[in-house]
């Protein structure tokens, strides 16, 4: 098997129409299933809630990654999935994280909400490399902030 790496960069619409404590939940279960497999496969990232979508990014070797996007692809808990991209890279971003998380009230977010905007709310029309820099953006800022707080 080849060693490159890759990643995959996609967006889902939220199917969990519930109340929060229920949302949160559902979140805290897909969490955990995300970082228990993720650690076994070696497959690192980010993932990002709204109450309307699902951001997220998967990095890895690319069978990994394969084998995680199918099972991620028929959760009921989201639809619509649009892969933006899916290409070789040479060094993870978020080496640290089985799967590092950007809630509600995360400021990535509120910028997902802006480009989402200017996209005219259509997922053919954002940029796999825009919601990377976004995700990898506020992570830094959020892992500098609670090192601060240590
Ligand atoms: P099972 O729990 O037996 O799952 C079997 C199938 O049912 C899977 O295809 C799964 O997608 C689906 N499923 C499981 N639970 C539910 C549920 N409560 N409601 C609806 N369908 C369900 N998993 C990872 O391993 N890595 C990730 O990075 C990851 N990210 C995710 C991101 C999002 C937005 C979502 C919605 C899910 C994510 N998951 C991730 C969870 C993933 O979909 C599976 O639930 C999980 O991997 C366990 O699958 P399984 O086959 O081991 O077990």
């Amino acid at each position: 098997m080849s060693n490159t790496l890759y990643r995959l960069v996609y967006v889902s619409q939220n199917e969990i129409n519930a109340d929060k404590d229920t949302i949160q939940r559902e979140i805290h279960s897909i969490l955990h299933a995300a970082r228990d497999r993720n650690k076994t496969s070696d497959v690192t990232g980010a993932l990002m809630f709204n109450q309307g979508s699902f951001a997220q990014i998967l990095e890895g070797q690319h069978d990994h990654i394969q084998e995680t996007f199918e099972r991620i692809q028929c959760d009921s808990r989201h639809s619509h999935v649009v892969v933006l991209s899916f290409e070789p890279v040479s060094q993870r971003q978020f080496p640290n994280w089985s799967m590092a998380y950007l809630g509600e009230n995360s400021g990535a977010v509120r910028d997902f909400e802006k480009i989402s905007l200017k996209s005219g709310y259509d997922p053919d029309r954002l940029s796999g490399d825009e919601i990377f820099d976004l995700l990898a953006k506020h992570l830094v800022k959020e892992e500098r902030y609670s090192q601060l707080q240590r």
